[in-house]
């Protein structure tokens, strides 16, 4: 981010503040605004004095827990997910059962993000405990990762209805927590399963059979894409076995950087 919009942003953020001292709950929004509000960099985990903080800054209205908290005062993932348990930033939060926010050590070298949760997830608050999530462990196990060394999460927190896709808002609104998550936990590696979770780390929109089968960066962490378990799960026969074959060959290039990593 260029020099000049980050000084704009500090502006409108003190003259959020200064709003906010004279008791003024709402400010008059437009188009440019929510698009600049919406502007991806906003999220940049590389941008660590914006992150998270301006997402949630001069948007205070009462009866709205959650909303008006900075991200960047959590400075524990115990603080976060209380933060992220009153969320109200988008609709989900109105059908969902429970947040899930995500589980696993605090220091937990690999991080899995999946998309949001399903329907078992909602009603435990725990990521990857339905059919989706027993292929996951056994993807894991696969490779000698213990799923209780990893911390497992998704780009979106609560359930949407029906199991749909979230949709552009409500992963733009969530996903400031994720970036906040990879901040405290700094991972070594990260798992992204299906094409949210990778469009989201990595802000492309490339389709997923270019991403899969090599690494990126995003910060000091390095990224390996794959399919969603849910996704292997939902064909059969020949088209399967070939989606299976494709996400070993992808779990085979992070167990062998896994493991030399450990070593070093
Ligand atoms: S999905 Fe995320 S942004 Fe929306 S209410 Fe839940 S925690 Fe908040």
């Amino acid at each position: 981010m260029d020099k000049g919009y980050l000084e704009l942003i500090k502006d409108i953020c003190s003259w959020l503040r200064f709003q906010r001292s004279l008791g003024v709950e709402f400010v008059a929004g437009s188009p440019e605004i929510s698009r600049f509000l919406s502007s991806a960099d906003l999220h940049d985990p590389t941008n660590k004095n914006i992150s998270g903080r301006y997402l949630f800054a001069g948007r205070s209205r009462k009866g709205i827990p959650g909303d008006s908290v900075p991200i960047s005062s959590a400075h524990t993932l115990q603080g976060l997910k209380s933060v992220v348990e009153r969320c109200k930033r988008c609709d989900l939060h109105r059908s969902r059962t429970n947040v899930v926010f995500g589980e696993g050590p605090e220091d937990a070298r690999l991080l899995v993000v999946g998309e949001a949760p399903g329907r078992q997830e909602d009603q435990e608050g725990r990521p990857f405990v339905g059919v989706s999530g027993e292929l996951l462990t056994k993807m894991l196990r696969a490779i000698n990762i213990s799923r209780t060394e990893c911390f497992i999460t998704s780009v979106v927190k609560c359930r949407p209805p029906g199991n749909r896709t979230p949709d552009q808002h409500e992963i733009a609104k969530c996903a400031p927590f994720l970036f906040r998550q990879i901040e405290l936990i700094k991972p070594s590696f990260i798992l992204a399963l299906g094409l949210v979770a990778a469009h989201t780390l990595l802000k492309i929109d490339s389709p997923l059979k270019s991403l899969r089968g090599k690494w990126h960066r995003l910060g000091n962490a390095r990224v390996m894409i794959t399919y969603h378990p849910a996704y292997l799960l939902r064909f059969g026969g020949i088209h399967q076995k070939n989606l299976k074959r494709e996400a070993w060959h992808d779990l085979q290039m992070l167990e062998k950087e896994y493991v030399a990593s450990k070593s070093t």
